[in-house]
């Protein structure tokens, strides 16, 4: 029997946290049975980057397309959840004995996932990915990156060379999951951004599903 899946997305709520400078959630009630209307209807307010959320190359890229437009193949299919140490950043050292390889899809589970996601306050000290091991990344071609906190850059460190590096070598990103109910392995993938036009970035579900590695009984 197949593994159940592992919702792996954050959940926005008004008040929750958010990249400093971007702006914050609100979630009201435009409309509102309690109050006598005949449906009850919400209001959403909030970044484009906020919660479990994929980023478009027109986020750091200029011209580049926006998530309307991006491949949605490239976030749905197997995966890696790569479990990664260094309480500072992803760098190359972190990866070469992964042997990660042309086309995969690779989640990075850090030590975000166990404690970023608890408080609604900005953590200024997340792992973020390298600008070197953005760059092993592209020289690999994977084809898609998840973090599991708000940027795959860091804060004041990194931010625009990793989000280039990534954006212009085409490889999608998907930030702000939450992996911490997920076991480094084979997984499958699916994560689906809100269609937004021309947009830098949207907020996506994101589910994945442990492949089991029990072989098969011989009859
Ligand atoms: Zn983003």
């Amino acid at each position: 029997m197949a593994s159940p899946w592992i919702d792996v997305s954050v959940t926005l709520r008004t008040g929750m946290v958010h990249w400093p400078g971007d702006p914050p959630v609100r979630i009201i009630h435009a409309k509102d049975m309690e109050r006598g209307d005949p449906c009850t209807v919400s209001l959403l307010e909030m970044g484009a980057h906020v919660g479990t959320h994929m980023d478009a190359p027109a986020h750091f890229v200029r011209g580049g397309c926006g998530i309307d437009k991006i491949p949605l193949d490239a976030a749905i299919g197997p995966a890696r959840v790569i479990a990664i140490r260094d309480q500072e950043s992803i760098k190359p050292d972190d990866l070469v004995h992964h042997r990660i390889r042309r086309g995969e899809r690779i989640l990075f589970k850090t030590h975000n996932s166990a404690r970023c996601w608890d408080t609604d306050s900005f953590v200024e000290h997340f792992v973020y990915i390298s600008a070197a091991a953005a760059r092993y990344l592209t020289d690999r071609q994977v084809r898609l990156v998840g973090v599991d906190y708000l940027s795959v850059g860091g804060f004041h460190v990194d931010e625009v060379d990793t989000h280039q590096a990534l954006l212009k070598a085409g490889i999608s990103i998907i930030e702000g999951l939450n992996l911490r109910r997920v076991r480094p392995g084979r997984v499958q993938l699916v994560c689906l951004p809100l269609k937004i036009a021309g947009a830098d970035g949207a907020p996506a579900r994101a589910l994945v599903r442990p492949i089991d590695r029990v072989s098969r009984k011989k009859h």
